[in-house]
């Protein structure tokens, strides 16, 4: 589903990706965690393009996204992505945030567009929030539409970069609630996150990033009961 070789990213002298391979396959679900400025977020991004690595290969979908003249937005429309900032349209109620990609994309007419729409609202657990604006949520609530904006457009893959960081702690379980029922339903999903005791629960990899590199990266158990990795050791040391 995902494939990437060898994918170098610097900016300016600074060697953010090293080396970096990876695959991962349909309907899996892999957690990627590593210190700050470790290079998670560059390498989410490249994923959908966002960034362009400098060398190296990456497929996504049967797509050859590091060939230039690959359509993106093709792509990109098989892609969902939240982000820590949610990225909704402030002026624009619940239900018209959640339609609108796949309407202005042509994807549904705006009765397809609604029933969807609602129904994902039902997923996320705020359908009386249907016809609210969306400057009346909370960020918890907020971010649950994100997730619903993004699976509106039916993607076959999920990318989240730390989508509860910027929460109020009690909005913090809701979220990874939605995140988990996902992963259950199927879909495949790469989540940066520094919430430890999701990444147990719902990941089957997790991935450690350390200075533009992938230092370790297992089944949960492995990585966090017995890893092996010394810098790991210490990022586990001070987030657990
Ligand atoms: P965090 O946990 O803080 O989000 P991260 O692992 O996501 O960190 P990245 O955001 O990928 O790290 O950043 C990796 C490095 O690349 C950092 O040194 C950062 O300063 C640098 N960097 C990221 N984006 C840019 C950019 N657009 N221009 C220049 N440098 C950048
Ligand atoms: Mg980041």
């Amino acid at each position: 589903k995902v494939h990437v070789e060898k994918v170098n990213k610097s900016y300016g002298d600074n060697h953010v990706l090293r080396d970096i391979s990876l695959d991962i396959a349909e309907n899996e679900v892999v957690v990627m965690i590593g210190p700050s400025g470790s290079g998670k977020s560059t390498f989410l991004r490249m994923l959908n393009q966002l960034e362009m690595p400098d060398d190296g290969t990456i497929v996504v979908d049967g797509f050859n996204i590091s060939d230039k003249s690959t359509d993106i937005n093709k792509v990109r429309e098989n892609i969902g992505m939240v982000f820590q900032s949610f990225n909704l349209f402030n002026n624009y109620s619940v239900l018209e945030n959640i339609m609108l990609a796949p309407v202005e994309t042509g994807k549904m007419n705006k009765a397809a567009a609604e029933t969807k729409a609602r129904q994902l609202l039902d997923t996320v657990g705020l359908s009386e929030k249907a016809d609210v604006s969306v400057n009346s949520l909370s960020g918890g609530q907020k971010q649950r539409i994100a997730i619903a904006r993004a699976l509106a457009m039916e993607p076959d893959i999920m990318l989240f970069d730390e989508p509860t960081s910027a929460l109020d702690p009690e909005m913090v379980g809701d979220v990874l609630e939605v995140m988990k029922n996902l992963a259950e339903s199927g879909m495949t999903m790469i989540i940066v996150t520094h919430e430890m005791g999701f990444a147990k629960q719902v990941a089957d990899r997790v991935v450690f990033f350390e200075s533009g590199k992938i230092q370790e990266s297992g089944a949960p158990k492995q990585v966090f009961d017995a890893p092996k990795n010394e810098r790991l050791q210490e990022f586990l040391s001070k987030v657990m």
